[in-house]
């Protein structure tokens, strides 16, 4: 009900405005505004000369001057920690990663709750969080304030399971769809030949990053992680969890640690590091990984030639040993990107009416996809990407030179994705979401002091004992079995319980548990 009165009234906002102002809609303010922001990235820094600010400043009136710190520095950490301590900070503070500390210094009056002016100002904000009130929860302060407007990534699909099918079809053999069909592939991977040279080279499981190889965790009904962070907490009916430290994680390891012995999985998966994926795949040596959807999916045609046959497929989470297909990783729907109002800011009105602007139909599309004419042209109602335009190179960074694609406070549309994704990544991502693999995530919690305080001083401590014991069992040199009862009161000792109740609190001051 409550939905319904906004829209009406976003539609009647709309239908008297637009013929009141026919060109000038968007005009924030008659007279011309200048702001200061500080807006880093380890890619890019705030640039006023961006085309994309240009087409901002001329429909709203609103010009942000760039005063970033740090634009040396690749780390946005030490930007931050560099304005910070200058004691200067801009009118606006955006960029990679502002979360943690607007949420610690906004509550001590550094930034500006933003709650207020949103209701009172910015009707565009105001009906994407009433639609979508379980992304403001996870951005909020632990006051209950808001104090940035996030970047909001836009579709659901991260990393896919990717198997050789042209290696199955060599082999006669059909995808597997359970954790014993995968063993008996990933064996007849290892046995068989498949790359048809005569010698036992095959990698049949290999991973760029190597935590990729704990998703298989999932196979034995464990989990690795809740969020696109590794190693990260999981939530179950409102308890927070973590896979580590779960009954199913022994069984899951135990079985890890086989295969990796038997050379089922990459004996340098630790090791080997980012260039697996590219290596494996041109040596014609890697079997299976588990990856991104568009940026994999490019091998199909980058390797054409080099490997004949090469056909590498998504396929379907294969079921686990309860017979559930799960696909552990997926987009964040909020990053800790974006932008905020800091306490030196003389008009947080019109700045909120400026953050407001990039949530309007033409802001949004400015953000997305950069200006109409130059690098789109609009197409039966959809900006699509000028085949000039796509032909620079990789159109991320194509766009980041425009402006568009920035890490300011904006709703992503993943349009602008699609047109740029090979089709055997379209057809995975269909595969996935008609199987419906995708499983709640963790969205992470803001501390009170009391609540940080025990996290600081106990999680690090717990978090690499667990991953030093991970590493050990599944490289063999120690027995999961043996030393289960002393791992989990060793996590006791150290504090483990102390932690997961201060997970719990947060979590439900949060999200209302
Ligand atoms: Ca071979």
């Amino acid at each position: 009900m409550r939905k319904l009165t906004l829209l009406a009234a976003a539609m009647l906002t709309t239908s008297i405005s637009a013929p009141a102002f026919a060109d000038g809609h968007l005009r924030i303010t008659d007279e011309p505004v200048e702001l200061t922001v500080h807006l880093h990235n380890k890619r890019y820094s705030y640039d006023e000369n961006w085309p994309v600010e240009q087409a901002a400043r001329e429909l709203t009136g609103v010009h942000l001057k760039g005063a970033t710190f740090g634009t040396n520095t690749p780390s946005s950490q030490e930007a931050h920690n560099l304005m910070l301590a200058s004691g200067d900070i801009p009118h606006i503070v955006g960029g990679d990663k502002i979360k943690d500390m607007v949420n610690e210094y906004g509550p001590q009056g550094a930034f500006v709750p933003l709650n207020d002016l949103i209701e009172e100002h910015a009707p565009n904000l105001k009906a994407f969080f009433d639609k979508y009130p379980e992304k403001m929860a996870a951005v909020s302060s632990f006051d209950g304030n808001l104090y940035y407007i996030p970047y909001l990534p836009d579709g659901k699909y991260g990393r896919a399971y990717w198997m050789r099918q042209d290696w199955l079809d060599t082999l006669g053999l059909e995808q597997p769809q359970n954790v014993d069909e995968l063993y008996d592939v990933l064996t007849a991977f290892r046995n068989d030949d498949p790359n048809g040279n005569g010698v036992q080279d095959e990698i049949p499981f290999f991973a760029r990053q190597w935590p990729e190889v704990l998703r298989l965790l999932t196979f034995w009904d464990g989990r690795s992680s809740g969020s696109d962070t590794y190693h990260d907490f999981h939530v179950v009916d409102g308890q927070i969890k973590h896979g580590y430290a779960i009954d199913s994680y022994k069984t899951g390891i135990e079985n890890i640690a086989k295969w990796y012995a038997e050379g089922l999985i990459d004996p340098e998966v630790f090791t080997r590091g980012s260039s697996a994926r590219e290596f494996l795949l041109s040596e014609n040596l890697g079997g299976m990984t588990h990856d991104w959807f568009a940026s994999t999916s490019g091998y199909n045609i980058s390797l054409k030639d080099k490997v004949p046959g090469f056909d590498f497929a998504v396929i379907a989470p294969p079921a686990s040993i309860s017979g559930k297909r799960v696909a552990e990783h997926r987009r964040i729907p909020v990053k800790p990107d974006g932008w905020a109002i800091s306490h030196t800011n003389p008009d947080p009105v019109t700045t909120i009416k400026y953050f407001d602007f990039y949530f309007t139909e033409e802001g949004r599309r400015l953000a997305n996809f950069g200006i109409e004419g130059e690098q789109y042209e609009m197409v039966d109602g959809q900006p699509i990407f000028t085949d000039e335009f796509k032909a620079k190179g990789p159109i991320n960074s194509s766009l980041y030179q425009v402006g568009s694609q920035v890490q300011r406070g904006y709703f992503q549309d993943f349009n602008y994705e699609i047109q740029w994704t090979n089709p055997s990544a379209l057809r995975g991502i269909e595969l996935y979401d008609a199987g419906d693999y995708l499983i709640d995530q963790f969205l992470g919690v803001a501390f009170n002091e009391e609540e940080q305080a025990v996290y600081d001083k106990k999680w690090s401590s717990i978090s690499t004992y667990m991953q030093e014991k991970q590493q050990a069992w599944i490289l063999g040199s120690a027995d999961i079995n043996a030393e289960w009862d002393d791992y989990q009161a060793t996590l006791e000792k150290m504090g483990y319980s102390d932690v997961i109740e201060a997970m719990q609190s947060a979590y439900d001051r949060q999200y209302g548990g």
